[in-house]
């Protein structure tokens, strides 16, 4: 898996000093569960953090699965060399635990056109859903009215600025409208986080957005 797309610096250094949604949060640190780049880059602003800490109070949090994830991001390589992995699939551990399964676990709700959703439960802020993309179908074009975080867990898929294929990572924010397609030949699951309702262009995804919560 060769991984193009990654996290920049100022989402990563949100993520280190925990001020990021944990809708946010969950696609950071399920790209850097799989990305040995942003694992490292992410080291160095936990220290960076750590050591500012050190002066400062100790904040509390939440007991969810966020502190899994992140009690995983922090494990020794020893210490993962020893884990057995829960489920060889096509879920990273961070999003397994808080799916509690691989795919099978997972409950799919058609969101039109092909495309099914399956929103995660996450805090206030922001909202974190695994997409699903038959090979070949589109998300119906749209802008975006803050940031959305798109990381392709299977298949790939290509829009107006680069392809996107397993790892990758796309930020989106205000100045972006997009298609996004499912390349032909494998149907594509991806999870996104959105801060801001999507701006669809034509009316059908504009009705159906209360209900779909995108
Ligand atoms: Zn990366
Ligand atoms: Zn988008």
């Amino acid at each position: 898996m060769t991984i193009k797309h990654h996290l920049t610096d100022a989402l990563l250094m949100s993520y280190a000093a925990g001020t990021l949604p944990e809708a946010f949060s969950l696609v950071v640190a399920t790209h850097v569960s799989m990305c040995d780049e942003c694992r490292a880059r992410a080291g160095s602003f936990d220290a960076v953090g750590g050591g500012l800490l050190e002066e400062g109070p100790v904040a509390a949090v939440s007991a969810d699965c966020l502190a899994a994830t992140m009690a995983l991001i922090r494990e020794t390589k020893a210490e993962r060399a020893e884990r057995k992995p829960r489920v060889a699939g096509v879920l990273p551990r961070p999003l397994q635990d808080c799916v509690g399964g691989d795919l099978s676990a997972i409950k799919w709700r058609p969101a039109g056109l092909g495309v099914k959703q399956a929103i995660l439960s996450t805090a206030d802020g922001a909202t974190a859903r695994l997409l699903y993309i038959p090979a070949g179908s589109a998300v119906p074009d749209h802008g975006h009215r803050g940031t959305e975080l798109t990381l392709v867990l299977q298949g790939a898929f290509r829009d107006q600025t680069d392809r996107f294929g397993r790892g990758d990572v796309e930020v989106a924010d205000e100045d972006l409208k997009h298609t996004p397609v499912a390349d032909i030949g494998e149907d594509c699951i991806c999870l996104a986080a959105t801060d801001a309702p999507l701006r669809f262009s034509s009316w059908l995804p504009r009705l159906a957005q209360p209900f779909l919560k995108i």
